[in-house]
C-alpha cells in the first residue's frame, strides 16, 4: 500500500502544506482534511505545526474532533508535528484549561519549552539506528517531559526525546517538514505500511 498511501493532512491551521509537498514528493497521496468526510479517504493522518490552542478550538468547530477521535482508537496511524504532537499527548504542561488532546500517546508535553529567549533554533539530531545526522528545526517547541514504558525514543536533543513513537502513533518537537531529508516521514509511511488499518 505505501507506494500511494492515502496521507491526510489536518488542514486547519498552520504548516500543512509543507508536509502535504513532502509526502507527495515520497510518493504518498497527500489529502486535506478539514470536514469530517474527508477522514473516510485516508489511511492515516498527519497532524501539523501551527498553534495548538487554536487547532483544539477549530477542531471542535469544524466537528472533526470526535470523528479523529474514533479513527485513532480504531488504529489509524497518526503523526504530530509540534502543536500535533501536543494534541496527541496524554498530558500537556503549560496548555490552555479548555485546550483538548487525543490521549493517543502515553507523553507529558509542555508547551513552548524551548524557547522563552530564544524562540527557535536549528541542530543537528542523531535519528537512532542511523549514522547521517538529521538537521531539525525547532519552532516554540513542546518537550517531552514524561513517557510510557510502551513509548519508543527515535532521537534525542539535550537529554529529552523530540522524535516519539508508540504502535500507530509518532510524534515530533521538531518540523521535519521544513527540510530535504524526507527521512521522518519516510519512517511514518513504512510505519503506515506495516499497520493493519480497515
Ligand atoms: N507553541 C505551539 C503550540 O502550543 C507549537 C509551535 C509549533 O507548532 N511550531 O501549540
Amino acid at each position: 500500500m505505501s507506494a500511494r498511501a492515502r496521507i491526510g493532512v489536518l488542514a486547519l491551521q498552520g504548516a500543512f502544506s509543507a508536509h502535504a509537498a513532502v509526502v507527495r514528493r515520497i510518493g504518498g497521496d497527500p489529502r486535506e482534511v478539514r470536514l469530517p468526510r474527508h477522514l473516510d479517504e485516508c489511511d492515516a493522518l498527519i497532524m501539523p505545526g501551527g498553534e495548538s490552542t487554536t487547532m483544539s478550538k477549530l477542531l471542535e468547530s469544524s466537528k472533526l474532533f470526535d470523528p479523529i477521535a474514533e479513527c485513532l482508537s480504531a488504529g489509524m496511524p497518526v503523526f504530530g508535528t509540534c502543536a500535533g504532537m501536543i494534541l496527541l499527548a496524554s498530558n500537556v504542561l503549560d496548555g490552555r484549561d479548555d485546550q483538548r488532546s487525543f490521549v493517543a500517546i502515553d507523553i507529558d508535553v509542555r508547551r513552548n519549552a524551548y524557547g522563552r529567549q530564544v524562540d527557535s533554533f536549528e541542530t543537528d539530531l542523531t535519528l537512532s539506528g542511523d549514522a547521517e545526522p538529521l538537521h531539525a528545526v525547532f519552532i516554540r517547541a513542546p518537550r517531552i517531559e514524561r513517557m510510557g514504558a510502551d513509548v519508543t525514543v527515535l532521537a534525542e536533543y539535550d537529554g529529552a526525546p523530540v522524535l516519539v513513537r508508540s504502535k500507530s502513533v509518532m510524534a515530533a518537537s521538531f518540523h521535519p517538514e521544513l527540510t530535504d531529508d524526507d527521512r521522518v516521514h519516510r519512517m511514518f509511511l513504512e510505519l503506515v505500511d506495516t499497520v493493519e488499518h480497515r
